[in-house]
């Protein structure tokens, strides 16, 4: 099978003009730093269209220190006052939703009324962290013994860092920040290298609500900056979003170095289509869910388990769809998917497609050519953009690569099995375990499929079940290292600790020195 060729880079992408530079935000404002600088793409056009500044230990050392120099005062306002700050956070996001969105997409790739979804998941977690005053409320035991009550509070921790990856770069960090910050911490972002500027954005709408200097800063960079995160000893705690094998990592060193951590990994979600469910409801929900985003989504479906003789029926429609799907330029309103985040990307995603042919399973339809003729994929207008179309294989078996690793992008695997128990098997033994879904129309098959699966987040009929911002957002298995999910009541309990405190008044009779366990009297 041969494999098409590229063209070369744009001339734009040659040009010396400097490029705009996304710099770092520490103390309130940008700061430029000493490090290299990473161009910038657009997905769709294959041009350079900015440069990014690579921060190292100095950068870090820098904003660690602003954060710590900001977080005494800022732990000692006023919950209430804090979530003031959210609040005009949150209606500048409101306002400027869509210039976030048009830049997300000019950077990420993602349709428009994707990106424009994204901001407004993030800006869900800014209206919880509003919230906070009673979020943060303790509890309270009068007279635990004579004269004496108990309560507890959560205080904050302090310099909390947060490590995001390239596919979510506004809501993933909304997933941390937001409530850390409402609990009193400072917080330094350290946002994916591929697609920065939202992070800038984000910056200087806080610091327009009001947010003191130094309370949030980024430090842009890859390995090199988040080393110099997990070893500085006054970042307390870390959250991080990625790759499986970057979160096992983060999360060792982490806790080495004794921070508190959490770190959400990837995925390789299954849909199980049962031979009752509604078939266009299950095939639109596969198309929209391995598709969407061109399949960099956690929460994408990259698997469908196909149960008795659904595949019949089911498979014939995919593949229609499949062949249909609109391609292009994310800005242009009629796209149903956009390009890949890198032409890296594109090559490793073709590289799993021909691994998946030789391995024996069915490419039913091949991304890398247009639908009829056969020809390399391509956009008119946009020859130079990182294209791959919805592929789709059948036949797929556990045994495949193209099943066991997560391949993140427009690439659906069908698994065929016999029955629910053989699909509850198959989706419990992967080593991944973000979300799943299984499509029924039987309440029995749907209760039982949700208490014996072994996978974070379920969706019932739901093809992505992407909790609201109040139930939080996590895995299990490999797809999350720690003990906390994402935001939520968990992540207030994540980005603070708990004290319990004790109290006797003078008044009180005096006791003497009690040498056994006190107990109530
Ligand atoms: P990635 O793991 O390559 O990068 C994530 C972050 O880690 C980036 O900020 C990057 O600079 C940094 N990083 C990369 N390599 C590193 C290393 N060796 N040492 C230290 N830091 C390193 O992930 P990505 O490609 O940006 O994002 C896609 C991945 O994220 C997928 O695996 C996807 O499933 C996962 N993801 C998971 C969730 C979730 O909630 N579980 C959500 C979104 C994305």
């Amino acid at each position: 099978m041969a494999v098409s060729t590229f063209a070369p880079p744009p001339a734009a992408a040659a040009v010396s003009a400097p490029a705009e530079l996304v710099q770092h935000w520490i103390g309130g404002r940008p700061a430029s730093g000493a490090g290299a600088r990473l161009p910038l793409f657009n997905p769709a056009t294959g041009a350079m269209t900015r440069q990014v500044v690579m921060g190292g230990e100095e950068d870090v050392r820098a904003a660690v220190a602003s954060a710590q120099a900001a977080w005494h005062s800022w732990a000692e306002t006023a919950p209430v006052r804090r979530a003031r700050v959210l609040s005009r956070f949150l209606a500048l996001l409101n306002e400027q939703r869509d210039a976030l969105a048009a830049l997300i997409t000019g950077e990420h790739g993602k349709v428009f009324s994707d990106a424009q979804g994204e901001v407004t998941r993030g800006m869900e977690i800014v209206e919880f962290a509003c919230g906070i005053p009673q979020l943060l409320k303790g509890d309270f035991t009068d007279q635990v013994s004579s004269g004496i009550d108990n309560w507890t509070l959560r205080q904050p921790l302090g310099v909390v860092a947060g490590i995001t990856p390239f596919n979510f770069p506004c809501m993933v960090p909304c997933w941390m920040f937001p409530l850390a910050i409402a609990c009193g911490n400072s917080f330094v972002l350290k946002p994916s290298e591929r697609d920065p500027s939202a992070s800038l954005f984000m910056a200087r709408l806080l610091a327009q609500a009001g947010l003191p200097a130094g309370v949030f800063n980024v430090v842009q960079g890859d390995k090199a900056a988040v080393d110099a995160l997990l070893t500085h000893p006054q970042v307390r705690a870390v959250s991080f979003v990625g790759s499986s094998a970057v979160a096992h990592y983060i999360y060792r060193r982490g806790a080495e170095a004794g921070k508190r951590v959490q770190a959400l990994g990837g995925a390789k979600n299954h849909m199980v289509v049962m031979p009752d469910a509604d078939l266009e409801q299950a095939v639109d929900a596969l198309i929209g869910a391995a598709y969407g985003s061109a399949g960099e989504r956690c929460m994408a479906i990259s698997v469908a388990v196909l149960v008795g003789d659904s595949a019949e029926a089911l498979m014939p429609k995919l593949a229609e769809r499949a062949r249909q799907l609109r391609i292009g330029n994310g800005m242009q309103p009629d796209t149903e998917m956009g390009p890949l985040i890198s032409r890296q990307a594109l090559e490793r995603i073709r590289a799993y497609i021909d691994e998946g042919v030789a391995s024996g399973a069915q490419l039913v339809v091949d991304g890398r050519r247009q639908a009829g003729t056969g020809a390399a994929l391509t956009v008119p207008g946009h020859e130079h953009g990182f294209w791959l179309g919805a592929t789709l294989f059948d036949r797929v078996t556990p045994q495949m690569r193209i099943y066991q690793e997560e391949i993140f992008g427009p690439v659906l695997s069908c698994v065929r099995v016999p029955d629910f128990a053989a699909a509850v098997e198959l989706v419990n033994t992967h080593p991944l375990a973000n979300g799943v879904a299984c499509y029924t129309r039987d309440g029995n098959v749907a209760r039982e499929f949700g208490r014996r699966i072994q996978v974070g987040m379920v969706g019932i009929n739901i093809p992505i079940p992407v909790p609201m911002a109040w139930h939080g957002f996590g895995g299990w298995k490999g797809s999350l290292f720690g003990d906390t999910h994402a935001y939520g009541e968990e992540g207030v309990r994540f980005y603070t600790r708990q004290k319990s405190i004790m109290q006797r008044w003078p008044e009180s009779t005096p006791k003497g020195a009690e040498f056994a366990m006190p107990t109530a009297k």
